[in-house]
Formats: structure tokens, sequence, C-alpha cells
């Protein structure tokens, strides 16, 4: 098999959605499952719909499409606010998309007209963390003038938290939103079908005693795909967190010196850190860098430590241990990894649907190896 390369398990991406739907129901909350960590890939979606989310959510219209074109029936929604250059292409890919801007909604308007189709717009506010969000005082003169456009239907309203300064989705913000919420109904004489109170951030809140209110929509990626919340990365309890592995090759192992020798300046990515002298240490080389992955993002085999990372060369101090040259090395991965890792053209993709079946030489081969090394 070639390396680098991302085993993807599918059955434990499945097994965190359906619980994750089941959790969130009992609570009157829908699930839009965000798959940008993987790229929008079809087949991780296709798991996803089988799952029960409700619909799937991307940033990008160029997955967007592709998950279309996979034949996927749940209705997609554009999760960043739209391109003014792209309208044409969101209207025709995505059923609704998350709005923040009057000029983008004009522009979708007379896209949608065009093309003879309704689109559905969610407004995003602004509830602290100051990345996408319409101030909560302009969101009712934004509302009334997109409900005086032709072809676009306001659906809801929504929030999003925790991305740029990891602000903290409490009671306070969520009650807001749904006041919000509330306010609109009343003002416009409408209802709004969806409240999207956030992403997987919203889990703690949600999950400790959180009263939804009118909020009934998640739009969760992290939880689904690794199954940690994101603002202290604890695992969630009764989710996999490893339904991701990055799978490497050693290309070089030798017992070195800690320290370097000669004078020192700037190593490939700045000041190399400095070291103590821990004598002659067992390292390995591997064929992996941060063309492919973000290593600071890398959980190693028990017993090895970074000891640095360039384009294309991580460096393991791996202890007691001679790795051989061509063994594998397994890692997990954290979100920010996880996302170079699919971005990376070098890092191959193996889909894997249920538990491997070892084969009988197999499991002697792993049995005999060093934890986490696979011969
Ligand atoms: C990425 C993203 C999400 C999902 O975030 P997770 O922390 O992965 O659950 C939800 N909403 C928006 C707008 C996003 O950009």
């Amino acid at each position: 098999m070639s390396a680098p390369r991302l085993e993807i398990h599918l059955d434990r991406i499945a097994h965190n959605a359906r619980s994750l739907v089941a959790r969130l129901t009992a609570r009157g909350v829908s699930l839009t499952a965000i798959t940008k960590a993987t790229l929008g890939l079809p087949q991780v979606a296709a798991v996803l719909a089988a799952a029960g989310v409700s619909g799937i959510g991307e940033p990008r219209i160029e997955t967007l499409a592709a998950l279309r074109r996979s034949g996927l029936t749940l209705p997609l929604t554009l999760i960043r606010s739209p391109m003014p250059s792209q309208v044409a292409q969101v209207v025709a890919q995505a059923d609704i998309s998350l709005n923040t801007e009057p000029a983008v909604l004009d522009l979708l308007s007379a896209a949608a007209i065009d093309q003879d189709h309704r689109h559905g717009v969610v407004l995003m506010v602004e509830l602290g963390d100051l990345r996408e969000g319409i101030l909560p005082e302009r969101l009712e003169g934004i509302a009334a003038g997109l409900l005086r456009l032709p072809g676009l239907d306001l659906i809801g309203i929504g929030a999003n938290l925790a991305c740029q300064n990891g602000v903290v989705p409490s009671q306070a913000s969520m009650a807001q939103l749904s006041s919000l919420a509330t306010g609109l109904e009343t003002r416009f004489g409408l209802v709004l079908p969806l409240v999207s109170g956030g992403n997987s951030a919203n889990l703690p809140w949600l999950f400790t005693g959180g009263t939804p209110g009118r909020i009934n929509n998640l739009r969760l990626g992290e939880a689904i795909l690794l199954g940690r919340e994101p603002l202290q990365r604890r695992p969630i309890p009764g989710l996999r967190t490893d339904a991701f592995r990055l799978v490497a090759e050693v290309i070089e192992a030798n017992l070195k010196p800690t320290l370097p020798w000669g004078q020192c300046q700037q190593g490939a990515f700045g000041a190399p850190p400095a070291r103590v002298d821990r004598g002659e240490r067992w390292r390995a080389l591997v064929a992996l860098g941060l063309q492919d992955v973000d290593a600071a993002g890398l959980t190693l085999p028990a017993g090895m430590t970074l000891l640095g990372a360039s384009s294309d060369h991580l460096v393991l101090d791996t202890g007691s241990v001679a790795v051989a040259v061509g063994a594998e090395l397994g890692f997990d991965l954290n979100y920010s990894a996880l996302l170079r890792a699919m971005t990376s053209p070098f890092v191959a993709q193996t889909l894997i649907e249920a538990p491997i079946q070892a084969t009988a030489e197999g499991r002697q081969r792993l049995a005999s190896s060093p934890a986490g090394v696979q011969a």
C-alpha cells in the first residue's frame, strides 16, 4: 500500500453520526453534518446520510457540486457566505446558504430569478466570536430587505462561535439567538423553520443541561469526524476518536547524538528549539512533512517524541526502540492535521468500511512489533 496514506474508518464515522443524531433528536435538535475536514468526501457524506443526518454543509462550492454529482439527495448548505463572483453557482448547487451581506443577497436574488429557482437563506448573527455575522441590532433591517427580494426564502437564523476567538457558546448567547428568532417572527408575522445554534463547540452547552429554546439545529463537523468537542478537545463520551489514522514510512533510523554540532542559526522553519543533551538516542526519519500534514497535530506512537518537521521530513526520537527502515508508523490526527492531510496531493486515502479481518500471519507480525509500529 502507498505511503503516506490516510486510513478513513467509515464505520467509526457512521457510529459517531448515529450516536449524535440520537442525542440531538432527543433534544429536538437536527444535525447538519459538516464534511469540510474531508473536503466533502462523497463516501463520507453517504455514510452520514445513512446515519440519519438531516443535511450536509460545506464551505466551498466545488465540494458541494461534487456531492451533488455523487447523487446525494439530502439538502446541501453552503456554510460560508457566498463570494459575489459565485452567486450563480451557489443558486445552482446549494439549496441553502448562510449569509451576512445585503449586497450578496441582492446578487443571489438576481441569480435565483435568472435560474427560475428558489434559494434558501439563513442569516448569520454575530454573537461575539467576531468572524461572520450580522450585528444583532442590524438583523431586523437586513431581514426586512431580504423579505422584499424575489427568489429567496428566509428559512432561519444562525450563529457561529468558538472559531475565531474561542468564544464559548453559553446559555446566554443561545437564549439571545432564540429571542432574536422570535423577535423576527413577531415583527414580520412569519415562522422561521431553522434556528442553527452553532458547531461542535455547542455540544458541551447542550449536553450539560443547556436549554435549546428555539435552537433546533446544530452544524457538526469535528464531533462526528474526530469524536471531540473543540473547546478543550476532550473526547465526547461514547464516540470514536480514531476514525482517521495517518500511516507513513521510515526512511532512516540511527543512533545519533542529541545535540547538533557546528554554529547554529535558523533552520528551514525558524530557530530550532533548545535541546538538553541526552546522549546518543535512536531517531527515525519519516517520509512525512509539512507538505503532508500539520506535524504539531499528530499523536505519535507510544514512547516516541517529535524532534522536528520540515517540508518533507519528520524527525522522531524513538527512545530505546530501533525502528526498522521501511517500517510503517501510525499517527492519530487532530483537526488541523486531518485538514492538511486531506488537502495534500501526496497523501493517499484508504477507505475502510468495517474492521479489517487480520490474517493469522498479519496478527503474528503485529503482535511482535512495538506499539504503533507495523512490520
Ligand atoms: C466549520 C464550520 C462548522 C463545523 O464546525 P465543527 O467545529 O467542525 O463542528 C459549523 N459552521 C460553520 C459556519 C463552519 O464554518
